[in-house]
C-alpha cells in the first residue's frame, strides 16, 4: 500500500474508469477487516437511527402525496406539518415561515436569487449586495451570477488570517443602495465562527436610520447556517436574520432535504416552476420521508448542543495537540478560540493534502482536503487562499471534522498513524 504521489494519481484514475461491479468487489475486499474511522462530518454525517425509524413508514405504508386530498395524502400532510412545527421550534419561528427544499444548496439559491428577483421588480435602480469571500459555492456562485447583471453591484467581504470577517470592515462596505447581505454562520472548511450577531446588529442600525430618513432601499440578511446547526443556537429572533438555510444530512438527518427560513412578509420570487408547493417557492412533490427526517433530526439538535459539544471539542483538541506535538511544521488553519467544536483544519508544510488523504484512507481513516478536484486540476481552497495562506501551503491542508460517535481510541489511532505518513510523504515530496 506504500505508493508515491504519481502512483496515487494513477490509482485514482484507474478507480474512475473501473466498472461499478468490479469496484464494489474491490472496496468490499479492502474494507472487510479494516478499521473505519470517520472524520469527515463536515461533508456529511451518519444518520441517527431514531431519525431513520421515524422516516421508514413514509417510504412504504404511508406513501401518500402530501398535497393529495384523500386520506393517504392527509396522513403524509400531517407528517409534514409535524416536521414543520419541529423545525419552527428549533428556529424559534412560525411554522408558516419554514420552506422545505431539496437541501441547503437549493435553499441558498432560492434565498439569494429569489430575493434579488423580487427586489428587481420594485424598480430600485442600481442595487448593491454583499457576501463574504469564504462562502460555500452554493452562495458564492449565486453572487457571481448576479454580478453579471447591469443593475447589480457585488462586494465580497474579506476575512482575516484566521478566516473571520470583521464587523468594522463590513460596516464600511454598506452603501445607501445595499439591499442584501449573505454571510455564513460557521465555515465548512475551517469551522471559523463568523460574527453573525454583530453583522445583524449593524444591519438593524442601518435599517432604522433608513426608516427615519424615509429611504426607499430595504435591507435583508441571509445566513447559511448548515455547519452551525449541530452545535450553535439557530434562534432566528436572537440572531436577527431574515433568511436562513439548513441541510438535513449535516445534522444526522437524511440527504436531499433542507430548510429555508423565510421571515413573514418577505417576498421571494420562485426560481423553479410547477405545482406551487411550499407557497410556490419550491415547486415539486414534497419529499415526505426526507422532511420527516430533517424535522426529527432537528429535535435532537438541542440535546446534541448541550451534551455532545464538550465531548466532540475535547476529542478535537486531543487530535490537534497530538498531531502538532508529534509532527513538525503543522499549522492550524484557524483560530482555536473561534472555531466550531468539530472542526480542525491542519496544514502540513511541503506535501499535498490529497496524498495524505489517500494514505489515511488506506488505513481506514476518512478525512477531506480543502481542495476541490475540478476537471483533473487541483485547485487550492478558496477559503484558505482568502485567509492569505500561500497556494503551496493551501495544498497541504487536511480537514478533520469530528462527530459524537468518534472515540478517544480512534483519535489515538490517528495520532499514531499520521506521523509515519507525513514523514514518508515529505521524504518523497519534490523539493522546490
Ligand atoms: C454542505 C453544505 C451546503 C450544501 O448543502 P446540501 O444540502 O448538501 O445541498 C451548503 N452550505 C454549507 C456551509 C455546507 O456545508
Amino acid at each position: 500500500t506504500q505508493v508515491d504521489c504519481h502512483q496515487q494519481k494513477f490509482i485514482v484514475q484507474c478507480w474512475a474508469s473501473t466498472p461499478y461491479e468490479k469496484l464494489l468487489i474491490i472496496i468490499n475486499k479492502v474494507n472487510k477487516n479494516m478499521q473505519k474511522i470517520y472524520l469527515d462530518h463536515s461533508a456529511t454525517t451518519p444518520m441517527n437511527e431514531k431519525v431513520l425509524d421515524a422516516m421508514m413508514p413514509y417510504f412504504t405504508s404511508e406513501f401518500g402525496n402530501a398535497t393529495s386530498i384523500h386520506t393517504f395524502g392527509q396522513k403524509a400532510s400531517l407528517a409534514v406539518q409535524r416536521a414543520r412545527e419541529n423545525t419552527a421550534l428549533f428556529l424559534n419561528c412560525k411554522a408558516s415561515e419554514v420552506v422545505f427544499t431539496s437541501g441547503a444548496t437549493e435553499a441558498n439559491n432560492i434565498a439569494i436569487l429569489g430575493l434579488i428577483k423580487a427586489l428587481q421588480k420594485n424598480n430600485l435602480g442600481k442595487i448593491h449586495i454583499i457576501t463574504s469571500t469564504i462562502e460555500h459555492p452554493a452562495v458564492l456562485e449565486c453572487f457571481q451570477l448576479l454580478e453579471k447583471e447591469d443593475d447589480i453591484e457585488v462586494s465580497y467581504l474579506p476575512v482575516n488570517s484566521k478566516g473571520i470577517v470583521s464587523k468594522d470592515e463590513f460596516e464600511k462596505l454598506i452603501k445607501d443602495n445595499t439591499v442584501f447581505v449573505s454571510m455564513m454562520y460557521v465555515n465548512n472548511e475551517t469551522g471559523a465562527v463568523q460574527p453573525i450577531l454583530d453583522i445583524a446588529k449593524t444591519i438593524k442600525k442601518v435599517k432604522e436610520k433608513r426608516k427615519k430618513e424615509g429611504a426607499k432601499f430595504p435591507l435583508y440578511f441571509h445566513t447559511d447556517a448548515v455547519q452551525a446547526a449541530n452545535f450553535f443556537s439557530c434562534d432566528v429572533k436572537d440572531l436577527g436574520v431574515d433568511l436562513m438555510s439548513l441541510s438535513g444530512h449535516k445534522i444526522s438527518g437524511p440527504k436531499g432535504v433542507g430548510v429555508l427560513f423565510v421571515k413573514d412578509n418577505i417576498v421571494l420570487e420562485p426560481i423553479q416552476f410547477g405545482g406551487h408547493q411550499e407557497k410556490g417557492l419550491r415547486s415539486g412533490t414534497l419529499n415526505v420521508p426526507g422532511i420527516v427526517g430533517i424535522g426529527e433530526a432537528l429535535l435532537f439538535a438541542e440535546d446534541r448542543r448541550k451534551t455532545n459539544s464538550k465531548k466532540v471539542s475535547g476529542l478535537r483538541d486531543m487530535l490537534i495537540e497530538g498531531v502538532t506535538e508529534n509532527i513538525p511544521d503543522v499549522v492550524l488553519n484557524g483560530d482555536m478560540d473561534n472555531i466550531s467544536p468539530f472542526h480542525a483544519n491542519l496544514g502540513f508544510k511541503g506535501i499535498e493534502g490529497e496524498s495524505i488523504l489517500l494514505d489515511l484512507d488506506f488505513e481506514g481513516i476518512a478525512v477531506s482536503t480543502g481542495s476541490a478536484c475540478a476537471s483533473g486540476a487541483l485547485n487550492p481552497s478558496h477559503v484558505l487562499l482568502a485567509m492569505g495562506i500561500r497556494k503551496e501551503d493551501a495544498h497541504g491542508a487536511i480537514r478533520f471534522t469530528l462527530g459524537s460517535s468518534n472515540t478517544e481510541k480512534e483519535i489515538e489511532t490517528v495520532i499514531e498513524k499520521l506521523p509515519k505518513i507525513i514523514k514518508r510523504l515529505r521524504k518523497i515530496a519534490p523539493k522546490n
